[in-house]
């Protein structure tokens, strides 16, 4: 049977109750449209009984979404207020749902662990200014998520899915290539928010896949990511030459890497920067 879902008149009655004058700084644009959400749910491709994490769950719209969908929810939001009704809200509108309904208050970028079994999926319309670093640490620190079907600015959704030598392939799309495959699902408007943004947002699916064969750590994978795009105009011997201590012991790294020193980071792959980084750390042994 299917929820009722929060529409426009929900939204702001809601809203209005709570005192909730939604800020730019928390990215709080609320969705009020019940197809909407249920073609976030749906793209995420998630099964009844399976435990799902959201980041931001705001006044609830994608969380009765996925609680109709028979899925098991921990909700993490920053907003002490919303956080506070969202139990209620639920109670009220899927009453037998509630008991799969756990929120936490808490910044997501701060969240080390979560109540429950390990989640294996993370749906969230996220929070558009922290929306790539809570990716990232989410797939970081849960290894349990196979799969994460997001919200996020259309430019966003583009970098994230961005293959090598695009336009938009950066620092976003290398780190997201690390933990997963990634690709846009669907453009959606901006009138199914309230307040309306500026931009048109996307979903975005990552599947999680083994990160590339490397003796490197990831953290040093990404120490190179950041110095190859801190300076996009330079080649990548230039580029990484402050990481390597010079611009020859750059050199000889890439060689190393078989990476060819004059060119540069947006057209390498995951893989070759991980290669990159094997050989900057043979050389510094
Ligand atoms: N999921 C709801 C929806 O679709 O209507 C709200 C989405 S709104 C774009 C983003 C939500 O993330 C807001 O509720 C905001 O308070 C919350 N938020 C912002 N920054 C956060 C953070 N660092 N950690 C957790 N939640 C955050």
């Amino acid at each position: 049977t299917l929820n009722a879902l929060l529409g426009p008149v929900q939204i702001r009655d809601l809203a209005g109750r709570l005192g909730v004058r939604p800020t730019k700084t928390l990215g709080q644009n609320f969705v009020h449209d019940a197809g909407t959400v249920r073609k976030i749910v749906r793209s995420a491709g998630i099964e009844a009984g399976q435990h799902v994490v959201e980041v931001g769950p705001g006044l609830g719209s994608l969380t009765l979404g996925l609680l109709e969908a028979g899925v098991s929810v921990v909700a993490v939001e920053i907003d002490p207020v919303l956080a506070a009704q969202l139990p209620l809200t639920v109670r009220e509108m899927a009453p037998e749902q509630a008991d799969r309904l756990t929120v936490v208050v808490q910044d997501a970028l701060t969240v080390k662990e979560l109540p429950g079994p390990p989640p294996t999926a993370l749906v969230a319309n996220l929070p558009y200014n922290v929306a790539v670093p809570v990716l990232l640490t989410f797939l970081e620190r849960f290894p349990s998520l196979d799969r994460v079907l997001v919200m996020v600015q259309a430019e966003v959704a583009d970098r994230l899915a961005a293959p090598p030598g695009n336009r938009t392939y950066g620092i976003p799309s290398v780190k997201a290539a690390w933990y997963a495959s990634a690709r846009r699902t669907a453009t959606i408007g901006r009138s199914v928010f309230w307040p309306v943004p500026n931009v048109d947002s996307a979903l975005v699916l990552l599947e999680r896949r083994d990160h590339p064969q490397t003796t490197a750590s990831r953290q040093s994978v990404f120490r190179v990511v950041d110095a190859a795009f801190a300076q996009r105009r330079k080649t990548l011997r230039g580029a990484l030459s402050g990481l390597a201590g010079s611009p020859a012991a750059a050199q000889s790294a890439l060689e190393a890497a078989g990476v060819d020193p004059g060119a540069r980071g947006e057209r390498l792959t995951v893989a070759e920067f991980a290669r990159i980084a094997e050989a900057l750390e043979a050389a510094a042994t």
